[in-house]
């Protein structure tokens, strides 16, 4: 579905992605996970072509992504910014359907999709009309990721989607969102510094640290062969300690 081929960028003098390769298949769910700063967030904008890589490319289903191409190909692709990225100024709904009202769909199949993603994401319909600062944390994030859903989009990137929740609903919206994946068949790329959320998601790990990645595979994989000391650390270093 997604390819990025040896991909690199450097703001200034910082080479923030240094040589990555991904393949994103059907389906599949890719976890990034990696300290702060070490390059997750860049990737993700170079997937989804909001900035441009200064070497390698990007093929969206076997094409090659071009300044040409690349609006059409966006909207194919949802995107959940990190700290959710809504409108302040616009409603929850507002916020959902501004893509869609902007592609002229019809009001109707604008609120027969915006019932189909509350049902999906178990968001209250009379929360709809709020503004996000009138939501809790958990709501914004179901917000965020119906608006990303809303043009049903065959790739889904999401960087930090529950980032900055408190733990007991994390652990819901986990399992939520996991649930969501699996019944929608999206090829998922998601973003998270943790190592065991990046476990509970992934098919497949890409473990990056100073825009490289160090290590590849399940989390079986990255436990069981840790491929240098700094994954042994970054995978240790989160463990539960009771
Ligand atoms: P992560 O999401 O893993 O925390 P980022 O991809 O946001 O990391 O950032 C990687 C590195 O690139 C950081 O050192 C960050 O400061 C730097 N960086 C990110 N975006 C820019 C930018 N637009 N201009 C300059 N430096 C940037
Ligand atoms: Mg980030």
């Amino acid at each position: 579905m997604l390819r990025l081929k040896n991909v690199s960028k450097k703001f200034e003098e910082l080479q923030a992605v240094s040589s990555v390769d991904l393949n994103l298949w059907e389906r599949e769910t890719i976890v990034l996970v990696g300290p702060s700063g070490c390059g997750k967030s860049t990737l993700i904008r170079l997937a989804i072509g909001i900035i441009t890589p200064d070497e390698g490319e990007i093929y969206f289903k076997g094409e090659l992504v071009t300044p040409e191409n690349l609006m059409e190909i966006r909207r194919k692709i949802g995107y959940v910014i990190q700290e959710g990225g809504l409108f302040p100024h616009l409603t929850a709904i507002q916020n959902i359907r501004l893509v869609a009202e902007y592609l002229d769909w019809n009001p109707d199949k604008i609120n027969t999709r915006i019932k189909d993603l509350t049902d999906l994401t178990h968001f209250p319909v009379d929360a709809l009309e709020r503004f996000p600062l009138q939501l809790s944390g958990g709501q914004r994030q179901r917000v965020s990721l119906m608006r990303a859903l809303m043009l049903d989009p065959e790739v889904l990137l999401l960087d930090e989607p529950l980032g900055a929740l408190d733990p007991m609903i994390r652990a819901d919206l986990q399992e939520e969102l996991k649930g969501i994946f699996k019944s929608l068949g999206k090829a998922v790329l998601l973003v998270t510094h943790d190592i065991n959320e990046a476990g509970f998601f992934a098919d497949e790990i890409l473990l990056m640290k100073d825009g490289k990645v160090l290590q590849q595979g399940s989390i079986r994989e990255l436990l069981d062969d840790p491929a240098d000391d700094f994954v042994k650390k970054f995978i240790n270093a989160q463990r539960n300690r009771i």
